[in-house]
């Protein structure tokens, strides 16, 4: 809990609201899987780490100022460590591009998940004024809004319920495996939510929070994209 109050804090200082991939570490507080990753802020570190991650790697635009990433083509998936420096200077132009005076934090260089082997989902959750801390489970990925395949409860969220909720939705059958495909881990899907919604229990500051993608595979869960707002 303190580690999470850090990184609150932190953003507060920014004199700002809105906190990115840059803020895992407050998902890894409270127990949910994460790429290995981290934030950088030279083309030479960005290479060291995935060096160290151990390439192909994915790296992401960081700025508050940039909320859906990939919309500005700012996410690469699949960059191979002798192309990270370069892909680093464009991932900056890109953002400038886009908005010359955005924030840049840096970029995010992450271990490459296997995406094709699971399912996008999206856990995430806003204050409901009246009723409090609302959690939505559903199909995620960059169609989200799209699709709109979600369910909602209560924070915080008892397994016995969020395992209802993996079956609520309408992409379930994807959950369960479809095509001869292997079902994804329910069991970490289940504890995600859990936690999740734990975390925005135990802080109110947290107004709005969304993990898209949790990566839902056959081995587990993997936090990739986190957004959240504080107040
Ligand atoms: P944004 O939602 O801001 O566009 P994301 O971090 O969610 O940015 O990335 C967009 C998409 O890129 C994800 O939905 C996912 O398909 C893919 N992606 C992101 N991170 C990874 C990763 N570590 N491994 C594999 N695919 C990823
Ligand atoms: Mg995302």
């Amino acid at each position: 809990r303190d580690r999470v109050r850090e990184t609150l804090a932190a953003v507060r200082e920014r004199e700002d609201n809105q906190l990115g991939v840059e803020a895992m570490d407050v998902l890894d507080a409270y127990g949910i899987p994460t790429p290995v990753g981290e934030v950088v802020d030279d083309p030479a570190d960005a290479r060291e780490l995935a060096e160290r991650i151990g390439g192909p790697v994915v790296m992401k635009i960081v700025s508050p100022d940039i909320v859906h990433k990939s919309d500005i083509g700012g996410v690469k998936v699949g960059v191979e460590p002798g192309d990270v420096a370069d892909a680093y200077e464009d991932l900056v132009a890109r953002a400038r591009n886009y908005q010359p005076d955005a924030r840049l934090l840096g970029v995010q260089v992450q271990e490459l998940i296997d995406v094709d082997a699971g399912v996008e989902t999206i856990v995430g959750s806003h204050r409901d004024p009246q009723f409090g801390p609302l959690v939505l489970f559903g199909l995620g990925g960059i169609f989200v809004e799209v699709l709109e395949d979600a369910t909602f409860r209560l924070a915080p969220v008892a397994a016995a319920d969020a395992r209802e909720m993996t079956g609520e939705i309408d992409a379930a059958p994807l959950l369960r495996g479809a095509r001869g495909r292997d079902p994804v881990d329910l069991d970490a899907v289940v504890d995600a939510i859990g936690r999740l919604s734990q975390l925005v229990a135990d802080f109110p500051a947290i107004v709005e929070l969304d993990v898209n993608p949790l990566v839902a595979t056959p081995e587990g869960v993997q936090a990739v994209d986190l957004r959240l707002t504080v107040n």
